[in-house]
């Protein structure tokens, strides 16, 4: 049997989330089996507001329990969920990726390389060492990346000496300005540079690849599937067809190649957390053309992914918008308050409207949970110019306009002054 076919049959008889569908549907799990386009397409969104649970209760007790890796969902679409996985299944998802690191540039798992995470785990010391792995890997957080925190990130990245780094491109092109400005030489060490995480333009890219005198690799991915699609020396998005089975889809209907439609994808490794025919909300087309690389997946061309401004805070100072991010988490987490999404816009230098879509009875009713919310989201905030801000916070049950419906971005920049 396939292996989607196989993570089909476990999600729909192990966990409540995926059998609930299948009443909604009146359908038996045989009737998927057997004909692979009834499978409902699922969301995030979805699996957010369900009232049963995604993971099936045989991996909640599982004795694997402490051998997990939990991803917080990066809320690069505003919304937060927690995703679950084994060593054993990260492992198996992780190695079609490192197949391409090493046929491609080379790059072998005991190389040493730089990150880049939303937490603000030693943010103060600049520093995080990943325990996860044994990886050589130096982690940096996103948070509170102003002129000194860049110049000694940057220091600490040449002293190590990494083979390559992973950034987000908006992090990569502060790093870019710092370099070009003459503030720094290149790190001769370095390989490449990936880049993932957000929509990358050529210009951009160029503009990274001249500072840091290396190459740019785009992966395409996400905490719910891991890589997705890994760039060849070509240009080509190949997809990871070992790790994850994708499908261009418009609404239920799958599309032929070359046809623009919804990404839709399954993991082939995830038990812990299953996710089978899951729509990121990106889209793009794909292409059957044989690749001068000869690498065997079919090429992804995105046309429409996760996108989000800079927060402009100065003419010329750039704050990647990770920092709502990880404000909006601390909240949840310390108030316990659920969230569905949210939605930051720049109105000027420093004032902003934060939208938050909540079905929270306690955050839409009462001022002062309200009040705490604010209070703690403006203490989280790491970068001077934020904490400076003027927030204006509108709590809503329902979407609350046309630009929430986009679900490619939750930050939209002041855009006056642009040249
Ligand atoms: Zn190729």
């Amino acid at each position: 049997m396939e292996r989607e076919k196989e993570i089909l049959r476990y999600a729909y008889t192990q966990s409540s989330f995926y059998q609930s569908l299948l009443q909604k549907k009146k359908l038996s799990i045989e009737d998927l089996m057997e004909d692979w386009t009834k499978v409902p397409v699922v969301d995030r969104r979805q699996m957010i507001c369900a009232e049963e649970c995604v993971i099936p209760s045989s991996s909640q007790s599982s004795p694997e329990d402490n051998q997990r890796i939990y991803e917080l969902s990066s809320g690069s679409n505003g919304m937060f969920m927690g995703i679950p996985w084994s060593v054993k299944d990260m492992f198996s998802s992780v190695s079609p990726l490192w197949d391409c690191r090493s046929r491609y540039y080379g790059l072998k798992v005991q190389d040493k390389s730089c990150y880049f995470h939303i937490y603000p785990d030693f943010c103060d010391e600049g520093t995080a060492r990943d325990s996860r792995n044994n990886r050589k890997d130096l982690g940096f957080s996103v948070l509170g990346l102003n002129e000194d925190r860049i110049e000694r990130i940057y220091q600490e990245m040449c002293d190590y000496e990494p083979k390559w780094i992973l950034m987000p491109p908006s992090v990569a092109l502060l790093f870019a300005d710092f370099i070009s400005n003459g503030k720094a030489k290149e790190i001769p060490s370095l390989k490449c540079l990936e880049l993932t995480g957000e929509w990358v333009t050529d210009k951009q890219r160029r503009q990274i690849e001249n500072a840091f005198h290396c190459k740019t690799v785009n992966i395409y991915g996400s905490y719910e599937m891991n890589a997705i699609a890994y760039e060849c020396p070509e240009g080509h998005l190949h997809l990871l067809e070992d790790n994850v089975f994708v499908e261009m889809m418009d609404g239920q209907k799958v599309l032929s190649d070359g046809e623009e439609g919804d990404i839709v994808l399954t993991s082939l490794h995830n038990t812990i957390m299953p996710f089978v025919r899951y729509s990121l909300g990106d889209k793009g087309k794909i292409s059957s053309k044989k690749c001068s690389c000869g690498h065997p997946g079919r090429i992804l061309r995105l046309t429409k992914a996760k996108k989000n401004d800079m927060i402009r805070v100065k003419q010329d100072i750039n704050i990647p918008p990770y920092e709502f991010t990880y404000a909006f988490q601390c909240v949840i987490d310390s108030m316990g308050v659920e969230i569905l999404q949210y939605q930051v816009e720049q109105t000027g230098y420093f004032s902003y409207i934060v939208t938050i879509l909540t079905k929270d009875k306690k955050l839409l009713e009462h001022r002062e949970v309200q009040e705490d919310f604010k209070r703690i989201f403006q203490e989280r905030l790491f970068h001077q110019y934020l904490k400076k801000g003027i927030y204006t916070f509108r709590f809503r049950d329902e979407v609350p306009s046309e630009k929430a419906v986009k679900k490619m971005r939750t930050f939209w920049a002041f855009k006056r002054d642009e040249k």
